[in-house]
Formats: C-alpha cells, structure tokens, sequence
C-alpha cells in the first residue's frame, strides 16, 4: 500500500469495475426476472459513463436514473437498452424522452395524460412504466388514481405499458411488516394490469424472499458494494479504495491539541499524520474524532476535526513517514463501516467521494 502512487500529495480513489460487473452478475443469477441497474446520481458518485458500459457488457439491459439530464448523457453509451427515468416526468420534457427514446416512469395522473398527448401528437405508441406508491409517499400513483384509471380506461390508451413498479420503505430491516404489507398491496395492483411487466425490489429486496421477486428487479447500492444484508456478512464484493498519503507528521508533547476548536488533546507523546482529504472531498466533518484509518493492517485513529481539506490522525507507535499512504477507504474499511462512523449511511458515503480525489479505473 505503501507505493507512492499519483501525484504527490494527491488522494487515490480506485473504483474496480470489474467487481460491479461480478456483483451485477451474482444479483442477476438470484432470480428469475431481468436485472436493471440504478446508476443515478453518477452511479452512486463512482462515474455512471465508466460504469454503465461494463454493465451492458455483462448482459445488462435495463438503467434507471432519477433525472433526464441524467438519462441523456448515458443514452448514446447504451443505445439498445431500456433507460428510463425514476423522478417521472415533468411537463415540458415529454419531448425529449419520445425523442431520445427515454422510458418515463410516470408517477401521476397529470404525467400519464402528457405522453399520452405526446405520442398522440407523434402517431406512435412508446413504452412507460408506471410507478405505483405502496408506502414511501414519495412518488407514484394513489389508490386513488388507481381507481380513476380503472373507471376510465382510456387514459391509458396508446400508452404501452412495460412494468409496473412500486418502491420497498424498509427492504434493509426485514423484520418490519410493511415490508409484507407492500407486496400483498403491490400483487393487488399488479393483478389490474395482467401481461404488464412488475418490478419491485431494491438491493435489500432482492435478499427478503421470493414474495418480494418480480420481472425487473432494480439494484443499485449492492452493485458498488454497498452491504444490502445490514446485520448480516456483505454478499457483494467491494468495489472502492481510497487512500491519502500524508503529508507531514507532527510531534505533540501531552497536553497539546490539533485542530479547529482543539477537540482533541494528546495525552502521551504523539506522532500526528496529516493527509489533504476533508469534509469538501465528501469525508464527512462529522467523522471528527470517530473515524478509523489503516496504515497496512494497523487501524488509526482520527484526531481532532475534520476540515475542509485536512484530516489528522494518531499514528503514534507506528512506522508511518509523511509520504506513505493511509486507507480511508477499502478491503479493511468498508463505505458502511465509514458511514457507521459518520452517523449516515453506505449510500451517502459513495455519492458524497469528492471530486478532487484521483480516479483510477480496472478491470474493464
Ligand atoms: C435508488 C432507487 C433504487 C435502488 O435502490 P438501492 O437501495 O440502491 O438498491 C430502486 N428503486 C428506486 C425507486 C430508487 O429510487
């Protein structure tokens, strides 16, 4: 780990493509139905133009993003899959997605009547999905609106409806009951629209039992590595490193402090690295005084606050020398074992990796 690699000074964020394709893979073989991939937000911050190719070789033929800007940078990359657009569609944007050929996933009435407007203006019929809300009260159609649509049909005319979907609130904690409730609530509705495709479960749902299967499963955080079995040992392979080399150490008699607001107090003789990586890079400020890194197989502490562009840690009793490189994140320090540290989740901890850190991409 030691190498110096990157320009001096320079945090190295390596994102291993090849373990996203093997995590596409174990999920896709787990079930029946088709696999998509989530790759909003950047593929969950590790670079959706790097990403989505690899997963296209591997056999993926559905990507859902949450925005259409999103969608339209991927499309020329991927120009034979289904890629459609979590967040719904907004009322001057039907265009663009007939054009493009973007699936809509339309979440509300008023949605469902514009591409419907939209392709009766093309004289075409282009596939949506349907997002149904079983619970999340975030998106997706009403009981209500359900019932409008069965009592008039025709709204839906024209429009050729590929799946179905509705989203799991709690898929992580597979104890909690609306997770059943969801899918008996999901089945009734499913059962209104016979012959139309189903997609239901998340990373987590795919591990909560067949009652959960359906014909498109949509992963996203497990195939970056992400543990979708909190609780439980992580199926996935990691998929991120990141490490920092340090760039000076300090020595700190007892009774001296580092930092903003010196929260952090040596108490015998200390040896204090210093690596250019702070909260502007997305390593959270409320990791101060809590996180963890390692120096090989040695865990080091974090001491003191984290700025915007340092972090300081105790590498007393250590043989570490400015130069030599600190995993912050990686096989000894996961994005959930990170997020645990930082009072937030594996998910936020990926799309937060900041963008001054060095790339480096393998296995593609
Ligand atoms: C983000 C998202 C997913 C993917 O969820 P993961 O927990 O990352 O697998 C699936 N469906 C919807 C509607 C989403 O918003």
């Amino acid at each position: 780990m030691n190498d110096m690699t990157g320009a001096a000074g320079a945090a190295l964020l390596e994102i291993d493509l090849g373990a996203i394709a093997d995590n596409w893979r174990v999920l896709a073989a787990s079930h029946a139905g088709d696999t998509a991939a989530v790759v909003k937000a950047d593929a969950y911050g590790l670079g959706a133009a790097k990403v989505v190719p690899v997963l296209y070789a591997a056999g993926c033929r559905h990507f859902f993003v949450a925005q259409l800007p999103e969608a339209l940078a991927l499309r020329r990359l991927i120009p034979g899959a289904v890629l459609a657009v979590l967040n719904g569609l907004a009322v001057d944007e039907a265009g663009a997605f007939a054009a493009h050929g973007i699936t809509p996933i339309l979440s509300a009435l008023p949605e469902i009547a514009g591409w419907r407007a939209e392709l009766k203006r093309r004289g075409q019929s282009l596939a949506a999905m349907l997002h149904v809300d079983t619970g999340m009260a975030r998106l997706g159609l009403s009981a209500h609106d359900l019932a409008v649509l069965r009592a008039e049909g025709d709204r839906l005319d024209g429009v050729a409806i590929s799946h179905v979907m509705t989203h799991l609130v709690s898929a992580d904690t597979p104890s909690d009951p609306v997770n059943a409730r969801q899918a008996a609530d999901f089945a009734a509705v499913c059962a209104q629209f016979p012959g139309v495709g189903t997609s239901f479960a998340n990373s987590s749902g795919m591990f909560l039992g067949p009652g959960f299967a359906s014909s498109l499963a949509r992963p996203g955080a497990a195939l970056y590595g992400v543990n979708p079995t909190p609780g439980a040992a992580n199926p996935m392979r990691g998929v991120v490193r990141l490490t920092a080399p340090i760039l000076q150490i300090r020595e700190l008699s007892p009774g001296e402090s580092v930092g903003y607001n010196g929260i952090w107090t040596a108490k015998r003789p200390s040896r204090i690295a210093v690596l250019g990586v702070g909260y502007a890079d997305g390593w959270h400020r409320s990791l101060s005084n809590k996180a963890k890194a390692f120096f090989d197989d040695t865990e080091i502490p974090l001491v003191g606050r984290v700025s915007m562009d340092l972090t300081t840690f105790d590498v007393t009793g250590t043989k570490a020398q400015p130069g030599d490189r600190l995993e912050l994140l990686g096989p000894h320090h996961s994005a959930d074992a990170l997020a645990i540290e930082a009072g937030t989740n594996g998910y936020e901890i990926l799309t937060a990796l900041g963008r001054r850190y060095q790339r480096r991409y393998s296995g593609a």
